[in-house]
């Protein structure tokens, strides 16, 4: 296993990082995989308060097999169910306490090595965390030595990372990045941003997958291709190896997550971690990757780089998130596509960023350097983002989460 230093802590984690959340359903497969990846030395594990039982699996695991000082636990506030709530900043904080309690429970620990603040789209997100008193809280569990590291995974425009990052002193963050989504969400101007200031985890590398087994035909003929002429890398290099070894190559990220599901993958990835090294690929390599974006992008719809000139909108609509989850529809799938749509989006939220807010005053066209018609584009992600069942979906959730608040205030 290769290790990188956490720039902030001095820790030496493991650059392959076990994403919990995918976990096999039966115990014993994932005490298997838990315990065969950290024989061979992975030493940092992600879970998440939201992750159903995930949490006590991951702690029975640990506790059973008495191995919890040898690893580095990461795991999440839920901030979804703190959104738009109206209660005092006492009341907050006796709720910080009570999610920080039970995974501390759930866990079997009484520390947690790497908190985040769980899914953070954008400032004003953060204000209002910081408005319920979560930065004294945080400094109370960081004194009390509950909470070793603090940090925030995101999804969001990467103009508001950039200020999340320079508004508060984190220890780390957790972004998603892979060689498809350089220009997307944090992208590597906000990768490099924060590397500046902290240590950053990475997660997603394969997309859910889908840049491995995912991928269009003619990419993966490509990858094979490259493997085989040796243009590019060594022989037999699946796609999930060439998009693990992207993140790798750059010296920024310390540990990249991977959700691994059986011992296949996780035999692949110790031994890809294993020959890992920042700074490995060469401009061959990389000649690949570009040849394969370039396939993958054929499938897209709309030419939007991501390069976020058009943003901010003044009604707050995330142009690039939605064009590029429109995009994945059509590269990956409808149920990916509509993943994304929902996480950059949040149409389904109050607060949500999508097409239905544009006001049509096309300040956004003036500046696009792609030339895109962005409000005709917008107007037809929204009728195949949102078709009639997923506004019902919508209204559905707005007043279930309605509900909740309202029994929350009484
Ligand atoms: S046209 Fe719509 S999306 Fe573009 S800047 Fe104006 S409100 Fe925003
Ligand atoms: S300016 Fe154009 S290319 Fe750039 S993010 Fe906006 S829509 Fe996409």
């Amino acid at each position: 296993m290769q290790y990188r230093i956490d720039r902030k802590s001095g820790n030496k984690l493991s650059v392959l990082g076990f994403g919990c959340m995918r976990f096999p359903k039966i115990f014993s497969k994932a005490e298997e995989l838990v315990m065969r990846s950290i024989e061979k030395g992975v030493n940092y594990f992600d879970t998440a308060w939201i992750y159903p039982g995930n949490e006590r699996v991951l702690g029975t695991i640990l506790d059973k097999n008495n191995v919890r000082d040898k690893v580095f636990i990461a795991t999440k506030l839920p901030l979804v169910l703190f959104k738009g709530t109206q209660v005092s900043a006492e009341e907050s904080r006796v709720d910080f306490d009570k999610y920080f309690n039970q995974s501390l429970e759930r866990l079997k620990t009484d520390y947690i090595d790497y908190y985040m603040m769980h899914m953070i789209t954008d400032m004003d997100q953060w204000n209002q965390l910081k408005a319920l008193g979560i930065e004294n809280w945080i400094d109370q569990k960081k004194k009390s030595g509950q909470i070793k590291q603090i940090g925030f995974s995101f999804h969001g425009p990467g103009y508001e990372f950039l200020k999340i990052i320079d508004d508060y002193d984190w220890d780390f963050c957790l972004i998603q990045y892979n060689y498809s989504d350089e220009n997307f969400q944090a992208g590597v101007k906000g990768l490099r941003a924060a590397a500046a200031k902290m240590t950053v985890i990475t997660m997603e590398p394969l997309l859910g997958g889908k840049l491995a087994a995912g991928l269009p035909k003619e990419a993966v003929k490509i990858f094979k291709e490259a493997c085989h002429t040796q243009q590019g890398g060594p022989a037999d290099l699946s796609p999930a190896g060439w998009a693990l070894n992207w993140v790798w190559d750059q010296e920024e990220v310390t540990t990249v997550l991977s959700g691994m599901g059986n011992m296949d993958q996780l035999e692949e990835n110790l031994r890809l971690a294993g020959a890992s090294e920042a700074g490995m690929l060469t401009d061959k390599h990389k000649d690949v990757y570009a040849s394969v974006l370039k396939s993958i992008n054929r499938s897209c719809k709309i030419n939007c780089t991501g390069c976020n000139y058009c943003l901010p909108c003044p009604f707050g609509v995330n142009i690039p998130g939605s064009f590029s989850a429109y995009n994945v529809i059509y590269s990956h799938g409808y149920v990916e596509g509509m993943k994304q749509y929902i996480t950059s989006t949040g149409f389904t939220s109050e607060t949500g960023s999508g097409p239905c807010l544009c006001n049509k005053c096309g300040k956004c066209e003036l500046l696009c350097p792609q030339k895109i018609p962005i409000l005709k584009e917008l107007s037809k992600v929204r009728r195949k983002m949102e078709p009639w069942w997923v506004r019902c979906i919508g209204i559905g959730m707005r007043f279930y989460m309605g509900k909740k608040r309202k029994k929350k205030d009484v």
